[in-house]
């Protein structure tokens, strides 16, 4: 007991403020019951089972599993002895007072929360306890009464305290100070002054007024006071927020303090949840959904283990759309090259049109330079090509145009460059091709054309070209692409001029002068 002449002032001072509820009659009387050693058993039994709602309750948490038993209880002798009158003492003064004090017109206490929570509390101490060894037969009534202070409290001064609690929830300040600030005591001391008031057993009533503080408690009671803080712990990992965050603090600190793994840890959490359920139906309370600590944790793997497939889904679905989008970029690469094509090349033959040759003629020059070597071109245009049309027709004369164009393609090399340059006047480069090289194929290109025949309404039409070429090499290093142009349509005019069908190279040079 806490001897200091505070107290006594303490406990005056609460008597004076708060309206401390007188005991409950069978409470009294299980109390007196047990004072008489020997007859204690009987009058006990007797007590109980007077009160039928009590003795089925009794028989109910008999047989829950929380009480150290096994096997089906099934009257309340049975349950002493197999129980012990001790723990039956204890259970049937919680139910007792429970059920005495758990309504109050005046105040908006929520009674069934407190006593739900009450009742997790005092599952845990007795559960841990028994993990624990430690011995401690009135644990269970102890730890349901353990905050009855505050209950007392509530009962006198309503709302303002119910708000003080709820500031407590927030407060940097402990609810013992908050409490010692507003009243001149707090929770542990009025629970004490009450139990002390019903003659309840100091074994119950000091580990109370240190359930806060364990440590200051008298050596006696030191380990009940801390079996008390550390099952309201346990208890507040089913009853409030944040679970798995306060499931692994208490777990860790259960291992550290004591020597127990973190298996029996887990299942002390475990069973907790299911003794819990059943004893607060037991108490005619709704237990709501309390589930098993490793129940909760299988849960949240579950989920996890869908985030993690929606995880992979949303990577293979990434790389479906990456695939989608190489494929389109893949098209789009295509059509850029078939429309490069199209601007490239002449609609009518299929060959380089005269912008292609240009930028080809001009890029096989600057090659020609850097690689000092020779680049050859011919320049060559149909003889008398108005005659076929005007003869035969324009469709006729396309097609005399595409046969010329197949077999000029097909009579040079792969690296030589065929365009069309104008209407009937076509160009091919020649890179690598020297003065004397142009020279004899120009002379196979003219023979080639001539040798062409377009069979158009039964007829075959037979055309000739003249044709002018000459080169580039590293004797004439500063001829441009004009003079090269001016210089083969110089060649091309004087094959007309000496009378068309035939090829004439000239120098560069000619072109300078
Ligand atoms: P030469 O070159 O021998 O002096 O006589 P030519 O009759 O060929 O001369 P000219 O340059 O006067 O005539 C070229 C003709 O080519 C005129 C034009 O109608 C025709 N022509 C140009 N492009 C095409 C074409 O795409 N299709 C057809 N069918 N004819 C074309
Ligand atoms: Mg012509
Ligand atoms: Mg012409």
């Amino acid at each position: 007991m806490q001897s200091n002449g505070n107290y006594r002032k303490i406990q005056l001072l609460i008597e004076k403020e708060l309206n401390l509820p007188s005991p409950p009659a069978i409470a009294v009387q299980i109390l007196n019951a047990i004072q008489k050693e020997d007859a204690a058993l009987a009058e006990l039994g007797e007590i109980i089972f007077a009160d039928p709602a009590l003795t089925a309750k009794m028989l109910k948490v008999a047989n829950s599993g929380v009480f150290n038993c096994n096997g089906e209880i099934t009257n309340i002798q049975r349950a002493m002895s197999v129980l012990g009158t001790n723990t039956i003492k204890n259970v049937a003064l919680s139910f007792v007072i429970a059920t005495e004090l758990s309504t109050n017109d005046d105040s908006k206490f929520n009674f069934d929360l407190f006593w739900r929570r009450s009742i997790t509390v005092a599952v845990s101490a007795e559960l841990l306890a028994r993990t624990i060894q430690h011995a401690d037969d009135d644990i269970f009534v102890t730890a349901l009464l353990q905050n009855i202070g505050t209950l007392v409290i509530s009962m006198t001064k309503g709302d303002e305290y119910n708000s003080l609690l709820k500031d407590a929830e927030s407060s940097t300040q402990s609810i013992l100070d908050l409490e010692k600030d507003k009243y001149g005591f707090n929770h542990q001391q009025v629970g004490y002054a009450l139990l002390m008031n019903w003659k309840l057993p100091d074994s119950i009533a000091e580990p109370i007024l240190y359930h806060h503080l364990p440590e200051s408690a008298p050596e006696t009671y030191q380990q009940s006071s801390e079996v008390l803080q550390l099952a309201d712990q346990l208890a507040s990992v089913y009853i409030e927020s944040e679970t798995a965050e306060k499931a692994r603090i208490i777990q860790k600190k259960l291992i550290e303090k004591f020597d127990i793994d973190e298996n029996q840890a887990l299942s002390l959490l475990d069973d907790i949840a299911t003794s819990s359920s059943r004893i607060i139906a037991s108490f005619d309370l709704d237990p709501g959904d309390i589930r098993p600590y490793s129940s909760l944790l299988q849960e949240a793997n579950n989920e996890l283990g869908k985030l993690n497939l929606s995880n992979e889904q949303m990577i293979l679905e990434m790389m479906e759309a990456k695939e989608k989008v190489e494929k389109l970029a893949q098209t789009l690469t295509d059509a850029n090259i078939r429309l490069k094509e199209l601007v490239y090349r002449d609609g009518l033959t299929g060959l380089y049109n005269h912008r292609y040759f240009q930028e080809s003629l001009s890029n096989e020059l600057a090659r020609a330079a850097r690689y000092h070597s020779s680049v050859s071109l011919i320049l060559f245009d149909i003889d008398f090509f108005k005659k076929v049309n005007d003869t035969h027709g324009h469709p006729a004369g396309d097609l005399v145009l595409m046969n010329i164009a197949r077999a000029v393609t097909s009579a040079v090399r792969p690296c030589d460059i065929v365009s069309r340059y104008g209407g009937e006047e076509f160009a091919v480069i020649l890179p690598e091709t020297s003065a004397a090289g142009v020279k004899v194929f120009a002379a196979r290109l003219r023979r080639c054309v001539e040798g062409i025949a377009t069979l158009v309404d039964g007829q075959l039409i037979y055309v000739t070209v003249s044709a002018g070429a000459t080169t580039y090499d590293q004797k004439r290093a500063k001829t441009t692409k004009s003079d090269l142009i001016e210089t083969a349509d110089r060649g091309l005019y004087l094959s007309k001029q000496n009378g068309r069908n035939q090829v004439t190279v000239l120098e560069p040079e000619l072109s300078i002068d």
